[in-house]
């Protein structure tokens, strides 16, 4: 029988306080301490979570760590117990950067609950749960515009314009859902500094005239502003949607840069 690298009692304990007891899943928040029914003791659903699996038949097992390394407290997160065992299947969609990422976001919130009020605390919590659901509206925000994403849309400038003009205020929108200076509010601030961009690139040329014509360095020039706008956004969305582990549909997938081989 495969050994397996368990964490210590002490390192359990460890994860346990340092995620305060909540589920580090973006997508739950569960907390997982509480008051048993019997009043002399104390409830605990948590689950110390391997990010490489402890054992050889895990998921994301990874052979080059140590025993030490498998067992050390880097290689956990603090889970509720449902998310545990989805984490902990073999078949486990979850990859070990997306964990990681969990874990170190999760930590940071509640370093940053800890040091404010209740009132702020409990604004901070309920911002990082609806946090996945905006990750998703942004995205879909920026599905819509699905024409602008597509090459040939270069060909008609003036509907380039409509288009963004449309998105740029739906992201305004979407802002007055979150709160000011969240990881999403910055997210959004810059997809909008991308299309501003643009737009004062762009701002000398009448687009409702200007056609697509190669020969015309005005067109040469939108066409240039458009790719750089397409990979700006490109590289946002796929960090978006890797955080939240929201898939892009096939159009976005093409703005997203291509991962490097190793
Ligand atoms: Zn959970």
């Amino acid at each position: 029988m495969a050994t397996r690298d368990n964490f210590s009692d002490s390192t359990k304990r460890t994860l346990a306080i340092r995620a305060a007891h909540f589920c580090s899943d973006p997508h739950c928040l569960k907390l997982t301490a509480g008051p048993h029914s019997d009043p002399n003791r104390s409830l605990t659903t948590g689950h110390a979570a391997h990010i490489h699996a402890a054992s050889p038949n895990g998921p994301r097992y990874d052979s080059n760590q140590t025993p030490a390394q498998r067992k050390a407290i880097a290689n956990g997160l603090w889970l509720c117990r449902e998310c545990g065992d989805i984490v902990d299947k073999d078949d486990s969609p979850h990859s070990a950067d997306l964990l990681r990422q969990w874990r170190t976001v999760h930590e940071a919130m509640i370093a940053e609950v800890r040091t404010k009020g209740y009132a702020d605390s409990l604004t901070l919590l309920q911002s990082r749960r609806v946090e996945p659901i905006m990750a998703k509206k942004i995205i879909g925000a920026l599905e819509d515009r699905r024409a602008l994403w597509q090459t040939f849309d270069a060909e008609l400038p003036d509907r380039v314009r409509q288009s963004l003009d449309h998105l740029r205020s739906r992201l305004v929108d979407l802002r007055y859902e979150l709160a000011d200076g969240s990881p999403l509010d910055q997210v959004l601030l810059s997809l909008t500094k991308t299309i501003h961009t643009f737009f004062n690139t762009v701002e000398t040329s009448d687009l409702t005239r200007l056609r697509c014509n190669s020969n015309d360095p005005e067109w040469r020039s939108f066409n240039d502003a458009l790719a750089t706008l397409r990979k700006a956004v490109g590289l946002q969305i796929s960090n978006l949607a890797q955080a939240y582990g929201v898939a892009l549909s096939s159009d976005l997938q093409t703005l997203a840069p291509r991962p490097v081989e190793p």
